[in-house]
């Protein structure tokens, strides 16, 4: 089986940047070259794909999604929720723990690896727990999750409140070399809050969360990440003062790496001024002030990539008053699109944003794909970055039409994922 995407702009990020014929044989990258198909032995038995006008790039790898088998399968299946991530140009993505019952054991990652096989598409690496059934309490076999191919470990949706169980966290996970994320929120000073405190919240008499219930538990981990010397993640970073911790951090060299949504660098909280519960995630959309701040941080590399935090909610779950709706918002088919607003206003250059979604991902959490490579896993997203579309949610793969972008004119549309060489999403 060989496929010749043939005269696309090939973009390898720290590799490549030019218009190039990419073979595949076997499920991997065989070669690149320029004019590769006037080179080819025995054409007739290659499948041909034009790529002119199509930027040709490795497939995107997002570390955060939420998938939400076992337990919620009405909000999103491990099926669904890849279909949802290769329409999205995703070949990779890693799912928390956050199902019911919580990944907090061998079993439950097992189970989660066979839903993925079964469905076939994206690769899926499961996020083990923290801590047992993410109470804060008690630390999950960190030892026995890593064996059984758990990549991090977190209690995303809720942070490890108790600095203890946190330290003796990061402790056993370096022993491992494994990233740990920490959904950072002081719980007493957010409680009650469903969007973000400022003005907008006084305007419109709703509990606010301030941007210090994210700062003091991100300052709090980067402290225990220096004590422990182990590898810190922070998760959907929202905040100026966030970002200024983190650039503190990264200069004096610790490990610790983070990420920015879509949602976080595209949206205000004057969204949340139509009561529309779409605008309702966490941590919560921020000023404008901080939008900028992710926007420079991105650009200079304090914050290392973009993720999704895919959060599908049932329509009847997001229709009830905002105060009693649960957060969050799918996204795995709009970040490319929204990221790429990046790229027309000027804060980060094509590669950039590519790097972004597919090698710094990588390098991130130490995974083997992200990349051209000869050699390499063929796990290729082609992209047509001028085309635009206006997003229906009934037409998303997604179990769930949790968005605040309908009607949105978005410009950037997948064209063609493969993974292991293999066509596995392909636009009408
Ligand atoms: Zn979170």
């Amino acid at each position: 089986m060989r496929t010749l995407i043939k005269g696309g702009q090939v973009i390898d990020p720290g590799r490549m940047n030019t218009i190039a014929d990419v073979l595949i044989e076997d499920g991997k990258i065989q070669a690149i070259d320029v004019n590769l198909q006037g080179t080819l032995q025995d054409p007739e038995s290659v499948t041909i794909i034009d790529a002119q006008g199509f930027i040709v790039c490795p497939g995107f790898i997002d570390l955060h999604v939420h998938f939400r088998e076992p337990g919620f399968e009405y909000k999103e299946t491990i099926a669904t929720g890849v279909a949802s991530a290769v329409a999205g140009g995703f070949t990779t993505v890693c799912c928390m723990p956050n199902t019911s019952p919580v990944n907090d054991s061998q079993s439950i990652t097992e189970f989660i690896f066979r839903q993925a096989k079964i469905a076939d598409k994206a690769r899926v690496f499961p996020i083990g727990a923290i801590t047992k059934g993410s109470k804060g309490e008690e630390l999950a076999e960190i030892g026995e999750l890593h064996d059984a191919g758990c990549v991090a470990i977190s209690d995303d949706g809720i942070p490890v409140m108790n600095t203890l169980v946190m330290r003796r966290a990061m402790e056993y996970a370096r022993t491992f070399d494994l990233p740990v994320i920490d959904h950072c929120e002081d719980m007493h000073l957010s409680a009650g809050g469903s969007m973000n405190e400022g003005f907008v919240s006084t305007e419109l008499g709703i509990p606010g969360i301030p941007n210090a219930a994210e700062e003091v538990m991100v300052a709090r981990n980067i402290f225990l990440a220096e004590l422990t010397q182990s590898r810190l993640h922070l998760p959907h970073v929202s905040t100026i003062g966030s970002i200024r911790l983190l650039r503190d951090a990264k200069e004096r060299g610790l490990l610790v790496t983070a990420e920015a949504c879509p949602h976080h660098f595209t949206l205000t909280d004057e969204a949340v001024r139509s009561f529309d519960t779409h605008a309702k995630m966490n941590p919560p959309l921020r000023t404008d002030a901080d939008v900028q701040a992710i926007k420079e941080a991105l650009k200079d590399g304090s914050i290392d990539i973009i993720a999704t935090d895919h959060a599908p909610h049932a329509m009847h779950e997001k229709q009830r008053q905002f105060d009693n709706a649960p957060f969050g918002i799918i996204g795995l088919e709009t970040a490319l699109p929204l990221t790429l607003n990046l790229v027309e206003e000027g804060v980060l250059t094509m590669e950039q944003a590519v790097a972004k979604l597919t090698c710094e991902p990588a390098r991130v959490f130490k995974l083997s794909y992200g990349t051209l490579a000869v050699g390499a896993d063929a796990d290729v997203t082609l992209f047509d970055p001028k085309k635009s579309w206006t997003l229906d949610p009934n037409r998303l793969h997604s179990k769930s039409r949790n968005t605040p972008f309908t009607g949105w004119t978005m410009k950037g549309k997948v064209v063609k994922t493969f993974v292991g060489g293999r066509v596995v999403y392909e636009a009408e």
